[in-house]
């Protein structure tokens, strides 16, 4: 067995520079990421970017064209499936339907041959844990779907493995049942201190449940941060866009200083940004605006020129009442919509409400914007 490097020792999972191809598709491209033990981790990006394959390489199902894993340290390389310290839940239960819950659970217990009362007590603290006390001698055919969950979720937690591999396992799940599913394995993963990998394409999914998340796109990872981090500071275009809404822009660098960009947007002329020193006139660039920052207003009067806001000049194209808040999509010029998302607090003191077609103006705080270089 290979001896750990320091870093991984802290570690429950440790990808150094993986990389998967099938012939000559590239699925993993260059990955690494360090899983730290007990955390909940969530792997996160679209269909088709490399997460199952991600997933598969941990454990142990597909082996890395190159690169390594270890495992709380250990290089895994040559451990097969079977033997690493991990355990799987899946969207489909996998459930034996001839066995009642408290068989299922106690499954893998049996075949490792502990001790009847070790069993008995362990299948117990676990049923327990996923509150199920009392479905001892359900079968799973008298379970509804949360249910059933919650009983793969046991068999999963019952061997104490150092870390479980969810791949989108609320998938089948009515959207209610999900969201409360989703508090449900948080609080567990707390409770029971392992490690969780959380594979999905649901971005909410992930915000709610994660203390840290990768954003995977074509086998790249393209930032790993706290859910927070993601939103507030995304690395690059595609993190904005995928994490929450952003307006997006691309200009030309036109000049720079040390607290403020000028960019050469084609629609809207040139707009300021905070300042980034990786950036130099000529440069294409991405500005990132959340449709919370951004302020709409009917009044379409020049106001004196203001060195920390940006306005700009539209008329409303789409208004959407969505209960809480409403978005308004404004044309800026040349077809391009920026949204606007304004919280609906009282109908009391609103001035006159904005309507489709009004020409508005739109501001927002120029360090509320984000300037991206890639
Ligand atoms: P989804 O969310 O749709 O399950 P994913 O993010 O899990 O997608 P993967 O299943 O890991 O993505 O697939 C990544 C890429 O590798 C895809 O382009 C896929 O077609 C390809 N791929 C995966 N498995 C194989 C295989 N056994 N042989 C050939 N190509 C594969």
């Amino acid at each position: 067995m290979t001896a750990a490097p320091a870093q991984a020792a802290k570690d429950a999972v440790d990808l150094i520079d993986v990389t998967k191809q099938f012939g000559s598709a590239t699925a993993v491209d260059h990955v690494s990421l360090h899983i730290r033990r007990n955390e909940f981790f969530s792997i996160l990006g679209p269909s088709g970017c490399g997460k199952t394959t991600l997933m598969r390489m941990i454990t142990g199902f597909e082996r890395p064209t190159s690169g390594q894993i270890h495992l709380n340290g250990r290089d895994v390389k040559n451990e097969p499936a079977n033997k690493r310290d991990l355990n799987m839940l899946f969207q489909s239960y996998a459930l034996f339907p001839h066995l009642n819950v408290f068989d299922n659970v106690a499954f893998e217990l049996k075949v490792r041959k502990h001790e009847r009362s070790t069993i008995r007590a362990r299948v117990t603290e676990a049923l327990n844990l996923v509150r199920l006390v009392g479905y001892d001698d359900r079968k799973p055919s008298e379970l509804s779907g949360g249910q059933k969950q919650r009983v793969a979720l046991a068999r999963a937690i019952v061997s104490r493995p150092s870390v479980i591999m969810l791949d989108e396992p609320l998938g089948a799940l009515d959207q209610r049942l999900r969201q409360d599913m989703q508090l449900e394995l948080k609080r567990l993963q707390r409770e029971v201190g392992v490690t969780f990998i959380y594979v999905t394409h649901d971005q909410n999914e992930a915000l709610t449940m994660s203390d840290r998340i990768a954003v995977i796109s074509e086998g790249r990872v393209m930032q790993v941060a706290s859910p927070t981090q993601l939103y507030l500071e995304p690395a690059n275009r595609f993190v904005a866009d995928f994490i929450g809404t952003s307006n997006l822009l691309t200009g030309r660098v036109s000049s720079t200083t040390a607290h403020q960009v000028c960019v050469d947007v084609e629609e809207l002329g040139q707009l300021r940004a905070p300042g980034n020193p990786q950036c130099t006139p000529g440069d294409v660039v991405h500005l990132s605006i959340r449709p919370e920052n951004i302020t709409i207003n009917s009044d379409t009067e020049e106001r004196a020129p203001s060195t920390d806001t940006v306005s700009v000049p539209g008329k409303v194209a789409e208004v959407v009442f969505l209960g809480d808040d409403t978005r308004f999509f404004v044309d800026v010029g040349h077809g391009t919509l920026l949204t606007v998302k304004q919280v609906n607090m009282s109908r009391l003191g609103q001035a006159q409400p904005i309507a489709l077609n009004d020409q508005v103006t739109l501001r927002w705080s120029i360090s509320d914007s984000r300037l991206l270089t890639e």
